[in-house]
């Protein structure tokens, strides 16, 4: 059965800067769709849609969300943010890319920070595998490269991850956690680094089998919410003298 995802991009830089438009000229949304190598009905919601696109019928029926934003993230109302949250807590999985590290979404789910040192110089990115059987993995060598993007350097300030897949090394020396599993309730969250908007980022291979990995991984899996609260016993407590 085909998945639900909505791909939730801010579609500012777009709009503003004629390099990134020139390198998504239908926004990263659009670019994000196009690599996804899933059976899915993709939804496109962005920051100046209504409610940014993320109406009560919209989340109620997406099973992943994917979310790029950068410049704007103050902008995103708490509001649209908390029923963002219970849905994960519910079981919908969510996908934070890049600069979505530092999304009140994100910074809500980790508790932390979330901070972490960074560098536009066109740094090369090794991006290296240390997780092989993870299923975020499957299909990719021991590694790949993306010629040119920003740099993003430890210390990241986050919870450890429950699964760690992937660790970037970069030209001028950092290293960095770029791909982290959690979960938070009923629900998975994966936070994938590259895709700074000036690099066709987007549109590599191997970025785009993580993410139609990642989406595979994040799926709610079939079963309720728990009973949380006072509870009755499943049997008789006997009578202690
Ligand atoms: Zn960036």
């Amino acid at each position: 059965m085909a998945l639900n995802v909505t791909i939730w991009n801010e579609h500012r830089h777009e709009k503003k800067n004629e390099t990134v438009a020139a390198i998504y000229p239908k926004g990263i949304h659009a670019a994000i769709a196009e690599g996804l190598d899933v059976d899915a009905e993709v939804t496109f919601a962005t920051l100046d849609d209504e409610e940014h696109g993320l109406t009560d019928a919209v989340l109620e029926k997406t099973d992943v969300l994917i979310w790029w934003g950068h410049v704007a993230h103050n902008e995103v109302k708490d509001e649209i943010v908390a029923k963002v949250h219970q849905r994960v807590l519910k079981g919908m999985g969510l996908i934070v890319l890049h600069s979505g590290h530092f999304s009140k979404i994100f910074k809500k789910l980790m508790g932390t920070s979330c901070d972490l040192k960074w560098r536009e110089a066109d740094d090369k990115e090794r991006v290296w595998v240390v997780n092989p059987a993870h299923p975020i993995a499957a299909g990719l060598g021991e590694y790949f490269e993306l010629p040119k993007e920003e740099m993003y350097g430890e210390h990241f300030d986050i919870p450890a991850p429950d699964e760690l897949v992937f660790v970037s090394w970069f030209e001028g020396g950092e290293v960095f956690r770029s791909g982290c599993c959690y979960t938070r309730g009923n629900g998975k969250v994966f936070y994938f680094r590259p895709g700074h908007e000036t690099y066709p980022t987007y549109y590599d291979a191997n970025v785009r089998k993580v993410i139609s990995n990642a989406v595979k991984w994040a799926a709610p899996v079939d079963r309720a919410y728990p009973t949380y609260g006072n509870a009755k016993p499943l049997e008789p407590i006997s009578e202690k003298a």
